[in-house]
């Protein structure tokens, strides 16, 4: 099956007992048994639910896995993912991380003696020094949140390999339309479902998916044993929106080169973050594990203040300020103040997080209107 297929089709049938075509909302919390012990494969919702069976299923095919395991965000799919580990265990993350996974693992794992290091994964070749004997996982975000950085995913599992230790990449960004980490050497893909793969702004959910039975194995003990675990009606949005994931991300992709391009010329920019542009540092890997460049595109001033920021912030009309991203509707963010506070500056600054750092989640209105909506702002600040 072919991926537009795929979103549609895999995992999905016709209920059994009515014939629905949508798969139904299993809103229960229990399963009936007709002898103790005796039932249909469900016992308990926080265990099975076949709403979320469905998603499962089909999450794994998006991302050419077997195995897809949900929950309730894409936070709790990292802290289960993070739970595979123990006290002096290290993980190696890619540096500049979303905001909230740098929290999770700063702030509570570092509190359990999980070590976490951040590192520049840019430039693979550097990287295998930073592999110490206690490194068990590394953690790879790419394109990365906000600068858009790219991470070679192929380079680093070959090294990750080398040294037996095993490699999630968090796909949120790109999604599994524009790139599947399982095929390029990962051993697990996260998504918070929250972002693309829902597409409508009405879900935060996350999942993580492997080809591996015994990666399987334990995640699904987590998830069973920590609880975690999304609603089924959470899981009947999730599967609506992923049927047009194929349909907006193209949307978005066209609108957001398109973008890129405007703010690229405009005298107040001074610079413009999309792996798109050939000149990106890593221009050639985006374009070799991606199949088109997403649609978000950051974007800094030219006199680098955080005061015309805020003015633009605040006068983008078809662009709303918000935190979040991947929906059908454009969104505005300020990075520093907003999804990456919990972040130190000398920390963001490192990484060219500035104070009037912008970042753009271009959904897929029409592009004419939103170039319009940009100007507008950008003239007034
Ligand atoms: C939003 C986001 C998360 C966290 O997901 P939630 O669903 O908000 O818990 C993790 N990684 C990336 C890249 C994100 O954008």
């Amino acid at each position: 099956m072919k991926f537009g297929t795929k979103v549609i089709h895999a995992g999905v049938k016709p209920d059994p007992s009515t014939g629905a075509i949508m798969t139904p909302i299993f809103q229960t919390s229990t399963y009936v048994q007709s002898a103790p012990g005796k039932h249909h494969g469900f016992e308990y919702a926080r265990t099975q639910n076949p709403t979320r069976n469905v998603l499962e299923e089909n999450l794994a095919a998006l991302e050419n896995g077997k195995y897809g395991i949900c929950f309730a965000s894409g936070l709790a799919a990292m802290d289960a993912v993070v739970k595979l580990y123990k006290s002096g265990d290290e993980i190696i993350c890619t540096n500049d991380l979303y905001g909230g996974s740098y929290r999770l693992l700063t702030k509570v794992y570092s509190n359990f003696g999980v070590k976490s290091k951040f590192v520049d994964m840019y430039n693979a070749k550097g990287f295998e020094a930073q592999i110490s004997k206690n490194t068990k996982l590394i953690w790879i975000e790419t394109p990365t949140n906000p600068m858009l950085n790219i991470v070679d995913i192929k380079a680093i599992c070959k090294i990750a390999k080398a040294h037996k230790i095993k490699v999630i990449v968090d796909n949120t960004f790109a999604s599994p339309y524009l790139q599947n980490p399982l095929d390029l050497g990962a051993d697990m893909v996260l998504h918070s479902c929250t972002k693309y793969l829902g597409g409508h702004s009405d879900v935060v959910m996350g999942a993580v998916v492997t080809k591996s039975k015994s990666l399987a194995d334990k995640l699904h003990f987590i998830q069973n044993s920590t609880g975690a675990v999304p609603g089924p009606q959470d899981c009947f949005l999730m599967l609506r929106g992923i049927k047009t994931l194929h349909l907006r991300v193209d949307r978005a992709c066209a609108n957001a080169k398109k973008i890129a391009d405007f703010l690229k010329g405009h005298k107040k920019v001074s610079k413009v973050y999309y792996p798109g542009f050939k000149d990106h540092p890593n221009h050639k890997i985006a374009k070799k594990q991606m199949n088109n460049f997403g649609g978000m595109v950051s974007f800094d001033l030219t006199n680098n203040n955080f005061g015309t920021a805020k003015k633009i912030l605040k006068s983008t009309k078809l662009f709303a300020l918000a935190e979040s991203l991947g929906g059908v509707e454009s969104l505005i963010g300020h990075p520093a103040s907003m999804t990456h506070g919990s972040i130190p500056k000398e920390e963001r600054l490192k990484v060219g997080l500035t104070d009037s750092l912008i970042r753009l989640s271009v959904g897929v209105e029409d592009v004419n209107d939103l170039i319009a909506d940009l100007e507008k702002a950008l003239s007034k600040a």
